[in-house]
This record gives C-alpha cells, structure tokens and sequence, in this order.
C-alpha cells in the first residue's frame, strides 16, 4: 500500500476525522524559529508533523526518517494485513510456540502490563472479536452485527493478553481463542518512536500528530501548542487546550469507526466483558507524557464508561481525563477541568476527586 499522500491529494475526509486538531494558525513563528510542516498517511489516517527551529535540510531528514519508521510499525503491526503480528497471530490459533519477531515483541510486553492496570478493559487479545465485528476492514461498510452466539462463542473463551507467555524471545499462547490487535495502541507507541528519533535528531520542538492524537515536545516558538478536542457529537470543537513541555492527548472516539444497521450503531471499542460495542462513552481523552500510555488509557477509559473510569484512570496512573458520555455529558477530573476551554454548553459536567 502507498502510505505516501502528496500535499495537494489530501482527502478531506481524513481531516474530517481528526479527534483532536491542532491549531497551527494560532500563534505565528519567527523568521529565527522556522516552522516545517509535512505529512504523509500511515495507520490508516493522516500524521502531521510539525518542527520547529531547525533547517529545512534538518527538518526535510527528520521528515524522511519518519516516514521510513511509520511505514515499518504500519507494516509490522498491522492486524489484518499480513506480516510480523500476523505470523505470531497464526502461531498462537495453531498452539504452536514460536520464536516472536523482535519488532513485536515490546508492544507485546507493554500492552501486558497496560492491560493489567487496566483490569484488562484495554486488552489487545480480543482481536477475534474486534474481527468478528467486521472492523478487520480498510473498507468498513454497513453490516449486519454478529450473532449473539457467535459474539458468546468467542466470550467464552475468555481470550485476554494475559494468555501470552514471553520467555526471552519464546513466545507461547495457551489460548487458541486469542488473536493480538494492537489498534488501540500501536499508533501511541508509534508515536513515541517518532518522538525518540526527533530528539535523537537533536529537535527540541515539534509535534507529531496522527489523525487527532499526538505527542508534543517543547514549544511552538515560545507559545504553547494549542489542541482542540473534538465535539463527538456532530464533530466541531468541543474544547480547546495548550500544551508544552512534552505530553500527548489521546481521543478514543465512538465517530471513529463504525457503522449503523437497521437504525442501530455500532461502534469498534469493544468491550472484553461482553463481546460487545462498550455502552454509555462518546468519547475519552487522555492527557499524558508518553503516548503508548494515553492511547491504551483512552481505550480502557471508553470502555470503563462514565462510572468506573476514575478507578481505572487511577490505576493506570493518569491524571488528566475528560469523559464524554452518550447523553453528552462532560466528566472530568479538577485539573483537567483547569486545562480544558469549553466550546459549547454542555448539558452537565461531574467533577471528580483529583486522581
Ligand atoms: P482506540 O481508537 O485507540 O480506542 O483503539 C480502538 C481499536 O483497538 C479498535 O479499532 C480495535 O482494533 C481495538 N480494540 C477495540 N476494543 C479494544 C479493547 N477493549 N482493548 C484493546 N483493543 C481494542
Ligand atoms: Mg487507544
């Protein structure tokens, strides 16, 4: 697949779906501080980058190495498509224990201790259910949902991250029930690659964002980043932020994948409890240094809904949510109430105890 996407080729539907936009025109740079911005697609969505401060051959490099970087994790970490986690995927249905491929192997072990954190409401061996669901697809169309005994079929066997033994490279599942779908993750740990190789590069600015959920470091030439957080319902600007220094914000949304069937909507945040599309959250956005953490947070914060995310936020250790419910109603912890700028009213907002 070309993940390439030329400037002027930019479908606008992928901007459309930004969870969270950042607003590039809300502080200018200085002649000093230059401002290089590029994009291409990867993980099924379109990555902006933005750096700041450095030259156009620097930023041009930056640029490429990302490019390369992104179309490996695309490539190895894709859940359908086949490659690296599609071979551990069919060593795992066939019983067989196999050597796993090292570029598999940390997602493997950080998404085991995410999972656990999170009672396993965030848990990427549920890729069978994720499939069934019909969200294994480039091209989701409208179709009719599972049967409830095939969505019990799968349930019932209970297939959890947990199921997968790492021992050095020997990876060995003892549930042939669990497929691993790194969806709700990969792109956070991506991005925290990305960040890595900016620094690496001797960038102190910049800011990578994929389809809404990014990592910032540093500033846009001594202003903050200013993030905008995307209203689930009808999909204009539900908030506004700044960040600086370097911490990610990441939406889970239920507008990101779905599709609707005899007037009923389905979404692809499924809950490991019960099979099904999780009840009761728009939206989640977690603020977080690292990425890879927010991303799986903002999953398991979905799916934990408007009456149990507060203990499951704080197991993760996180300490900035906003939860939006399907009613559209706002929950929040204090200082993420601090932080966020509200663009509409919002028919009740809870504030919780500080996490
Ligand atoms: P996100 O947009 O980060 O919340 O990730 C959603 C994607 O992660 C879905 O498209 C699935 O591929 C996968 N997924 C769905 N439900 C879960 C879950 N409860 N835990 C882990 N991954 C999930
Ligand atoms: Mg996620």
């Amino acid at each position: 697949m070309n993940t390439r996407l030329s400037l002027s080729r930019r479908p606008a539907a992928l901007a459309a779906i930004s969870a969270a936009l950042v607003l590039l025109a809300s502080s200018g740079c200085s002649r000093q501080l230059p401002s290089q911005y590029f994009r291409l697609l990867s993980f099924g969505t379109l990555v902006e980058l933005e750096i700041i401060g450095v030259d156009q051959k620097k930023a041009r490099e930056a640029y490429q190495s990302l490019q390369e970087d992104f179309d490996f994790m695309h490539r190895t970490w894709h859940a359908w498509e086949p490659g690296p986690l599609g071979r551990v995927n069919q060593a795992i249905a066939a019983g067989r224990a196999i050597a796993a491929p090292p570029s598999v192997l940390p997602l493997i072990r950080i998404s085991q201790d995410l999972a656990r954190k999170s009672d396993y409401l965030f848990d990427p061996g549920i890729g069978k259910l994720v499939e069934l669901w019909g969200f294994h697809n480039s091209d989701l169309k409208p179709h009719a949902p599972p049967s409830a005994e095939a969505i019990a079929a799968i349930v019932g066997q209970h297939p959890s991250i947990r199921d997968v033994h790492l021992d050095g490279f020997h990876l060995s599942c003892d549930n042939p029930a669990v497929k691993l779908d790194f969806g709700a993750i990969g792109k956070g740990y991506g991005i925290d690659r990305a960040i890595e190789r900016l620094k690496a590069l001797g960038i102190t600015d910049a800011i990578v964002n994929a389809g809404g959920d990014l990592r910032a470091i540093g500033s846009r030439a001594g202003n903050p980043w200013r993030i905008a957080i995307r209203d689930p319902d009808g999909g204009g600007i539900f908030a506004l932020l700044s960040v600086t220094g370097d911490e990610s914000v990441f939406t889970s949304g239920n507008y990101e994948r779905n599709f609707t069937w005899e007037g009923k909507f389905f979404h692809h945040i499924i809950d490991p409890r019960t099979g099904y599309p999780a009840v009761g959250t728009a939206s989640v956005t977690v603020l977080h240094p690292d990425a890879t953490t927010a991303d799986a947070a903002a999953t398991a914060l979905f799916v934990a809904g408007p009456k149990d995310w507060y203990r499951i936020a704080r197991q993760m250790g996180i300490k900035f949510v906003l939860l939006i419910d399907t009613e559209g109603e706002a929950y929040m912890n204090p200082a993420m109430q601090k932080r966020v700028e509200l663009q509409k009213p919002v028919p009740k907002i809870h504030v919780s105890k500080p996490l």
